[in-house]
């Protein structure tokens, strides 16, 4: 044995974070981001249209529905889902390149995105956040003031169809407390980080 051991990630963390509509998923994930440099960002694909600020490449790379099919067509796209009418879709080969690279990470996903996203990718850490309670999970809805009350209705009734995928994820992550939902996920991160099919050891003989 020599004399300095060392633990080797041979693949990259891909952490998974999902839940229903308005249980809070953007700020866990901003908040996250923040905490950890050692985390990348998956770009995703979206046919929906850039929002102020929003740079192609850097938040989304946005396309035309004739551009995102026919990326589905050539199979550079892991999963997607189809979410307010626009497609939303991850890349496929920087993704892989990432994993086998041994860089961890974060992805945003829809919970179908989520559970399509664990068949290609077993090894995948799927965390399901759920709301303390139904009006809360209104009340964000209703905050965010971009629609209708019957969209609000019909993204209360998904959101409640939704709930019932929570134990086909990992790990599952109450977002009553902002502060206590990141620590939750960083304690399963870290926890993911010390996973023996993850790791190899350097310097035994
Ligand atoms: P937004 O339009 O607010 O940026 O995102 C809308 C929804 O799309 C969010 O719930 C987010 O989790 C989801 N989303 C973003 N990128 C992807 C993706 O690549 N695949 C899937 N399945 N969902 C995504």
């Amino acid at each position: 044995m020599s004399d300095q051991i060392k633990i080797v990630q041979k693949e990259g963390i891909t952490l998974v974070v999902s839940g229903p509509s308005g249980v809070g998923k953007n700020s866990v994930i901003t908040a996250l981001r923040e905490r950890y440099n050692d985390i990348r960002h998956s770009v995703s694909v979206t046919t929906r249209a850039p929002r102020a600020g929003e740079i192609d490449g850097v938040h989304y790379y946005f396309r035309t529905k004739d551009e995102f099919e026919r990326l589905i067509a050539e199979g550079e796209i892991l999963e997607y889902d189809i979410y307010c009418d626009e497609y939303y879709g991850t890349p496929k080969s920087p993704l892989e390149r990432m994993r086998d690279e041994g860089i961890n990470v974060l992805l945003d996903l829809t919970v179908t995105g989520a559970l399509s996203l664990k068949n290609s990718y077993p090894n995948a850490v799927l965390v399901f956040l759920i709301p303390p309670s139904e009006a809360a999970l209104k009340e964000r809805l209703f905050h965010r003031a971009t629609e209708s009350e019957e969209v609000i209705q019909t993204r209360m009734e998904e959101a409640w169809e939704e709930m019932n995928s929570a134990f086909e994820f990992d790990y599952l992550v109450m977002n009553d407390d902002l502060l206590q939902a990141v620590r939750d996920i960083e304690a399963i991160y870290w926890a993911e980080k010390h996973r023996t099919s993850r790791l190899f050891i350097d310097g035994t003989q």
